[in-house]
């Protein structure tokens, strides 16, 4: 199935795709949806929503609860990220009523009418939310549940249906470079003499001017560098009552004024920068989540800034970086929920491997060779987030997928590209590492790091 870099890259807010962006997304599409079910005098009526699965076990520490109210009083994540997010949080809270289009009010209070169910998760996904309208008497008379997929992506009941079906997603005729595997996509490569990059630009440019597609993929990576400049600028500690303290400014200033050149000490602070951001709730670019939202612009920014990349460099980075998530998200995860932290950190890495062996000048073949090295040692990673927060582990493994993805590149570009695990099979392996990880290490943070911490 085509999904565009400019889906795959969405601007918005921290702390997680799955657990911030993708419930505001549903919570706004559920509001939207209601139009034509509100009767004259709405105002007793009531808006409810239930978090199940993961969605409520880490909830509270990922902010779903004022994702989902800021999504229902109208709000969407790119449209959130140059608020002031304490002070729109402030307004919703205290209000008990949502405006639907500026005309109808139905009564909803953000501390009561958000549920975190702890029972049993829904059966089709990790991180399920119902969303319910009542009458004044308290029935039911709309219901929808979504989910959250991954990466601010949101399907409703019926579309994960078609999903799950086995091999439901074929190639996608409407694109001429219709790859769902890393296989289809090298023979295509191959046959056309064209790279990985122009590949995918073509696919976009069936559906987008060459211009929106430019202006895109630019106004990403702005926002990208923005993160990461803002992380680099900003000290303190982080929300959440972990009481973590930001670390990339001081570890920036340290290697400036050193004069160090140590290539993965720059990727861990350029990274840290942008997860720090994250971390406090700010704006970010989904990459392919936001918990892995420091991988792919720590590796770009250090090949721009330190490897004189271009422009057009940072086009074909994001294109192939693209093509490579796409193919990850197509044939397995990109949700901790789902597959733990080798679906985020570990495809952020293989996107970021690709995006640099191409803009190095990589073949196809080496590109691909620098995907599936990064994925592969990142195969079994669990997702044991500290308190439910995206900060213990996330922050620092960012650096460490930014270091694997830049010495991934290095290795595939001494290489022919040829080698023996193919990218489909490392992604094929993590699929099935994720199916049989228990749920503890889901973002459930019932397991490992989480529950090591002994509180005094
Ligand atoms: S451990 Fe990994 S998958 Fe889990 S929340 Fe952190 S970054 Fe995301």
């Amino acid at each position: 199935m085509f999904i565009s870099a400019l889906e795959l890259f969405k601007i918005g807010i921290g702390p997680s795709s799955s657990h911030t962006m993708g419930p505001m997304l549903a919570a706004h599409t559920f509001i939207q949806s209601l139009k034509h079910h509100l009767p004259q005098q709405s105002e007793k009526h009531q808006i409810r929503c239930t978090l199940k699965g993961s969605l409520s076990a880490t909830g509270k520490g990922h902010a779903t609860d004022r994702a989902v109210a800021l999504g229902l009083h109208g709000y969407l994540p790119k449209e959130v990220a140059d608020h002031d997010l304490d002070v729109l949080t402030q307004r919703i809270w205290s209000s008990s009523f949502i405006t639907i289009h500026d005309e109808q009010r139905v009564a909803f209070c953000a501390t009561s009418d958000i549920i975190f169910d702890t029972g049993k998760s829904l059966p089709e996904h990790p991180n399920g939310m119902i969303f319910e309208l009542l009458d004044d008497v308290g029935n039911v008379i709309v219901s929808e549940t979504y989910f959250s997929i991954g990466g601010g992506f949101v399907n409703t009941a019926s579309e994960i249906k078609q999903l799950v079906a086995p091999l439901k997603m074929k190639n996608d005729a409407s694109v001429p470079y219709a790859f769902d595997n890393a296989q289809v996509m090298l023979d295509m490569a191959e046959k056309s003499g064209m790279s990985i990059a122009a590949m995918k630009q073509t696919n976009e440019t069936q559906t987008l001017t060459q211009q929106t597609l430019d202006d895109g993929l630019d106004k990403t990576w702005q926002a990208m560098t923005q993160c990461i400049k803002r992380g680099l600028n900003t000290e303190g500690i982080l929300p959440g009552g972990l009481e973590v303290a930001r670390r990339a400014k001081q570890l920036s200033q340290k290697l400036a004024a050193e004069n160090n050149t140590n290539m993965n000490d720059w990727l861990c602070a350029y990274a840290m920068a942008v997860n720090e951001e994250n971390a406090a709730g700010h704006m970010v670019v989904t990459a392919p989540t936001n918990g892995a939202a420091g991988v792919i612009p720590a590796v770009l920014y250090y090949f721009i800034n330190h490897e004189k990349g271009t422009a057009q460099d940072v086009r074909d980075f994001l294109l192939t970086a693209s093509a490579i998530g796409g193919i990850i998200k197509h044939n397995s995860s990109i949700s901790g929920a789902e597959v733990g932290c080798q679906g985020e950190v570990g495809s952020a890495a293989a996107m970021a491997a690709a995006g640099l062996c191409a803009v190095r000048g990589g073949t196809p073949a080496q590109v691909e060779h620098a995907a599936e090295m990064a994925l592969e040692h990142h195969l079994g990673m669990t997702c044991d987030p500290v308190g439910g927060l995206v900060q213990v582990p996330c922050i620092e493994r960012n650096g460490f997928g930014a270091i694997k993805a830049y010495t991934a590149a290095s290795l595939a570009m001494h290489g022919t590209g040829e080698h023996f695990m193919s990218l489909d099979n490392c992604i094929a392996a993590m699929k099935q590492t994720g199916e049989e990880m228990s749920v503890k290490f889901k973002e459930t943070s019932l397991g490992g790091l989480a529950v090591t911490i002994v509180e005094c």
